[in-house]
């Protein structure tokens, strides 16, 4: 594929967050990791970011 398509890549990491503490990637609703309703299955916290960021 020579096209890159912004939107499906978009979606693709949309959902997707990266633990702060132990940097476990985790797929979540962003509503509910912004509630902190979502936990690191590994740690056990609610710190995420989300996996573009540097
Ligand atoms: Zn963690």
């Amino acid at each position: 594929m020579a096209t890159k398509i912004p939107e499906a890549q978009n979606r693709m990491f949309k959902n997707i967050f990266i633990c702060k503490k132990c940097k476990r990637k985790q797929r979540a609703d962003p509503l509910k990791i912004l509630k902190g309703k979502v936990k690191c299955r590994k740690c056990k916290k609610s710190a995420f970011r989300t996996i573009k960021k540097k």
